[in-house]
């Protein structure tokens, strides 16, 4: 027999260590060629003190074996603990988010009979860097990271994804008609990867009403992969309408680690009564073994728990007179499931996954360098004393060597010169200094310039130097 590949397994918090013994008995009576490493993480961690719910072992742990398979915790109430889930992603650079959103008609109720999406969700960057600042007294600011090659990581991923699990179309959903930079970098990207997969069809929406035919005709879609905020927002609402929301599985992919886990959370108020559903965790455990390359497992167990639907046998959460045949426990639905090793369903399309069906990305060819210049700086200032027709006075009388004083914007839109009166303004202004046609300007003089402004009686709060590449804006117009 080949090595057992070692795994680490928390049982988690509430519901979580009984559907958690039921998945372990199900892929294990499947065959699952593991060892399991057992952590402990969660709410008794938080309680003693440690903020991230995980103690330094389980770390080493987690460094050991790169694979976690995570019931639910549950976060205690009250401010001050980090979100384990994010602190895991970040700490192991778990860049895709899979969510496969599947409805199981007839058996489980949905609006949506033929919805079969997973959902690819990028799960490092975007608003989620968690970068933010109180700029002034009534402004706050959150930074929308894009990258290249976190972009071009996630779509490669969802490609590969398609490709190895026979999906014919991969769509895009971005917001670039108004986030023309970054969601703009996304959906070029996705376009450029896309080309070198022809055998996949490729789309993109706009978000909004890409949403909306979602949760409409979510028949229509195959593979969705889009930026960190949508796809966590959406992911829950295909869940959702998959009908099966306490079904879902979900897998959080690195490079060189993994996590796989339920949707759900740890649903405290059904803990220790062998009620609850460990559908979502198997799923996710489903994942697991494709990644660690027993597809072969996978499949076994897969179709044993489709069979077992398709055969009525339902926990409560799912049981629905004249459907289901019968309402059973945690621990006899896994009775039931492993009964049913080896079969496959009727009615239900059955699943076959590869031996090893491993999908590893990394992004390509590292950009090609451009020539970047420094044409001019946006200084933010912190001020209310006046009306922009004020501030533009002031500061037109600040400059330095070729940067001058060309337009000012409050909340993105211009209000100096010309603007008009209905606008209205915060005290946070972006002004805009640049030189005559585009000429190159130094870091020195843009140095200098915040010294005037200063000198000038202003306080700025943040300054964006303007860059061309290649001769393209590397910054958005000013509106108005
Ligand atoms: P929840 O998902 O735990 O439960 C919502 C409801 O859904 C429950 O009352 C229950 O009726 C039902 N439910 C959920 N999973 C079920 C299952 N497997 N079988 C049967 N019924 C099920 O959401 P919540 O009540 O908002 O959160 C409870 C705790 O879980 C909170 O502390 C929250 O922070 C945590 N949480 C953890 C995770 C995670 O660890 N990944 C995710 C979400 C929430």
């Amino acid at each position: 027999m080949s090595t057992k590949t070692p795994i680490t397994v928390a049982y988690g918090d509430g519901i979580g260590p009984e559907i958690m013994e039921a998945t372990l008995r199900i892929i294990e009576a499947a065959g699952a060629n593991i060892e399991i490493e057992t952590i402990e993480i969660g709410e008794k961690v938080y309680l003693r003190g440690i903020e991230t719910g995980m103690e330094p072992s389980a770390w080493e742990s987690l460094e050991r074996t790169r694979v976690f398979l995570k019931a639910p915790i549950t976060t205690p109430q009250g401010g001050g603990y980090k979100s384990l889930n994010v602190t895991i992603r970040k700490a192991l650079g778990l860049f895709a988010n899979v969510r496969p959103c599947v409805a199981y008609h007839p058996y489980v109720y949905t609006k949506h009979p033929g919805m079969d999406v997973v959902i690819i969700r990028e799960n490092e960057e975007d608003l989620y860097a968690g970068i933010e600042h109180r700029q002034t007294e009534q402004v706050y600011q959150c930074l929308k990271l894009i990258t290249r090659p976190g972009s071009e990581k996630i779509i490669r991923y969802a490609f590969e994804y398609a490709r190895v699990h026979n999906r014919k179309k991969v769509t895009c959903f971005v917001k670039d008609n108004i986030m023309k930079m970054t969601d703009g970098l996304f959906h070029k990207v996705f376009e450029e990867v896309a080309a070198e997969y022809p055998d996949i069809q490729n789309e993109t929406w706009i978000v909004d009403i890409g949403a909306a035919k979602l949760a409409d005709t979510p028949e229509q879609f195959d593979v969705i992969v889009m930026p960190n905020l949508y796809g966590d927002v959406l992911s829950d609402v295909a869940a959702q309408i998959a009908g099966s929301v306490g079904l879902a599985g979900s897998a959080n992919i690195g490079s060189q680690a993994a996590m796989f886990e339920a949707i759900h959370g740890s649903a405290p108020r059904r803990a220790g009564q062998n009620v609850a559903n460990p559908s979502g965790l198997l799923l996710g455990a489903v994942m697991m073994l494709v990644h660690i390359g027993q597809g072969d497992v996978a499949t076994r167990v897969h179709n044993a728990w489709l069979k077992t639907i398709e055969d009525g046998i339902h926990t409560y959460d799912i049981y629905k007179e004249g459907v289901s045949q019968r309402k059973v426990g945690t621990r006899e639905f896994a009775d039931a499931v492993i009964e049913r090793l080896g079969e496959v369903p009727q009615v239900l399309k059955p699943v076959s996954y590869q031996a090893s069906q491993v999908i590893r990305v990394e992004p390509k060819t590292p950009a090609r360098k451009q020539e970047k210049r420094l044409v001019g700086v946006d200084v933010f200032l912190d001020w209310d004393r006046g009306s922009p027709n004020d501030l533009g006075s002031a500061l037109s009388r600040v400059s330095e060597g070729p940067l001058a004083l060309r337009v000012i914007s409050n909340r993105g839109v211009k209000v100096w010169p010309d603007g008009l009166p209905e606008t209205f303004c915060t005290d946070h202004w972006r002004c805009r200094f640049m030189a005559q046609d585009g000429e190159s300007v130094t870091p020195d003089q843009v140095v200098k310039l915040m010294g005037r402004v200063v000198e000038a009686g202003f306080e700025p709060i943040k300054s964006e130097n303007l860059y061309l590449f290649d001769g393209v804006p590397g910054f958005s117009a000013i509106h108005g």
